[in-house]
């Protein structure tokens, strides 16, 4: 099976921030790969930081 294939991914309901388990964070700390259940509750959006982890919307693969 392809592992490749464009996922999931968790999007700041305020911005246009998006969070790829794929491509990970690697300014915020988090490599490619990272699954979210690992990323910080108390992690806030890195671009208008004003939204933390909870208020992410999780969005199907297109
Ligand atoms: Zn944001």
């Amino acid at each position: 099976m392809s592992t490749s294939s464009p996922g999931h991914h968790y999007a700041c309901p305020v911005c246009e921030y998006r969070y790829e388990e794929r491509t990970g964070a690697p300014r915020e700390g988090f490599p490619a790969g990272t699954p979210w259940s690992r990323i910080p509750d108390d992690w806030c959006c890195p671009d208008c930081g004003v939204r933390e982890k909870i208020d992410f919307e999780y969005v199907e693969p297109s």
